[in-house]
């Protein structure tokens, strides 16, 4: 997707977001700077922003000294872009900060100071990656744990017929 160089309308409080023009990746990122602070980024860039060795300044240098109104961070939110309904998710396994995220056009939108918590947690990509292998190690465990369960269940259930079948098996092999 080509960087969108139309002014968008901040999906949390309706004000014309500013374009700020990051020169280390040659793309503009959408800030409302003139109401509530949040952030929109399409989908290709999010991940140049996400985690703490990654550069922000401009967009610090942009928020910094400014105060921001307060919106509800619960309501749901229509995708500036695309229009969509955007769906609230967290933005990683540690289930800390909760964005909004467009289905349709893959534009994540960050309510004022989220960016900072979200890059806080992971201090690289291996990071946040082992700490999603590790939950699907966790959940894989669950299940596995559970069918053994219920096949151990069954081996008892199975039982006097199983020692039937031994003993036939066993004159079988007299014969
Ligand atoms: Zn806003
Ligand atoms: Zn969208």
């Amino acid at each position: 997707m080509s960087d969108n160089f139309d002014t968008i309308k901040c999906p949390a409080c309706q004000k014309e977001m500013k374009k700020i023009f990051i020169p280390s990746e040659g793309i503009n990122v959408d800030i409302c700077l003139d109401g509530c602070g949040g952030i929109y980024f399409d989908n290709r860039e999010f991940k140049y922003f996400d985690e703490q060795h990654e550069n922000i300044d401009e967009i610090i240098k942009a928020v910094e000294g400014k105060t921001f109104e307060k919106t509800d961070e619960t309501l749901p939110r229509t995708c500036p872009v695309c229009g969509a309904r955007m769906v609230k998710n967290f933005a990683s396994v540690k289930k800390e900060v909760q964005i909004d995220e467009c289905y349709a056009c893959g534009g994540k939108f960050l309510d004022h100071g989220e960016l900072s918590k979200i890059r806080a947690q992971y201090k690289t990509e291996e990071e946040r990656t082992a700490d999603s292998m590790k939950l699907l190690y966790d959940t894989v465990g669950i299940k596995l744990k559970a069918l053994d369960a219920e096949r151990e269940e069954l081996a008892r259930k199975r039982s006097p017929l199983k020692k039937l079948f031994d003993h036939l098996v066993g004159m079988d092999s007299k014969i």
